[in-house]
């Protein structure tokens, strides 16, 4: 399959103000899924070829990004202390799959939210039934600069359509960007800057739920407040790991 162009990704994305016909990966006419049925961001092909590559191979046991050539844990995790109890990717962050979530992520194909909240619902319902989502916050200010946030229209999705019981009871306050640090860098700007909701309740084994799992230091940070605040087990769920 060949990779998505910057074009054809624009392209795709007004055709889906009018109506989402084009498969957003190889362009495709997409096939409605049932008669009146709206059709999809993804066309059937592309999809199963996607949702083939979650259960392949070995992952990390700590931060679960597929393993290529260490078995256990990865060469990352080994002699880092997360605060999460484990974490669960369902991609690696390459191809197909980080075309998707860039997609989505840059605003190109919100359409897209629907998608991974169906796939995440999935890996909620087999891996941490009943369990309450935690998303993890966006920074603050980010809402009204780009009127949206990912985790949030994901997590709606997982509460309106599957039923999935989601708590927003973490907050950010103002640090510097993330991007440009190493996971310590990262570790020591984001203590103290992830709180508590004045009120909240805190569930004894919430999942946390963010989009891309880097260095695991916010994930970590999460798990951190939480538990703090009572919580006795976090685990955490994401779309992908870089
Ligand atoms: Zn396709
Ligand atoms: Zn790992």
């Amino acid at each position: 399959m060949e990779p998505v162009s910057a074009a054809r990704l624009f392209c795709g994305s007004l055709v889906s103000l009018v109506a989402p016909l084009y498969c957003v990966l190889c362009g495709e006419p997409t096939e409605p899924a049932a008669l009146g049925a709206s059709r999809g961001p993804l066309c059937q092909a592309c999809a199963d070829a996607l949702l083939s590559g979650i259960r392949v191979g070995e992952r990390c046991s700590t931060c679960g990004k597929p393993l290529v050539s260490e078995s256990g844990r990865c060469m990352r995790c080994r002699g880092v202390e997360y605060r999460f109890d484990s974490a669960y990717p369902l991609f690696r962050y390459s191809g197909d799959a980080r075309a998707l979530i860039l997609a989505y992520k840059s605003g190109a194909r919100r359409s897209l939210a629907p998608f991974f909240a169906r796939i995440l619902a999935a890996a909620l319902r087999e891996r941490y039934p009943g369990r309450v989502v935690v998303p993890v916050p966006p920074r603050p200010g980010k809402l009204r600069r780009k009127g949206w946030d990912q985790v949030d229209d994901i997590a709606r999705i997982l509460e309106r359509r599957h039923g999935v019981l989601v708590r927003r009871i973490l907050e950010r306050t103002a640090g510097a960007e993330q991007k440009a640090l190493d996971l310590r860098g990262r570790a020591a700007n984001l203590q103290g800057r992830i709180r508590v909701r004045r009120g909240a309740v805190i569930p004894e084994d919430p999942i946390l739920l963010d989009d891309v799992l880097t260095t695991g230091a916010t994930l970590s940070e999460c798990a951190s407040t939480l538990k703090s605040a009572g919580a006795l087990r976090v685990d955490a769920l994401a779309i992908g790991a870089d």
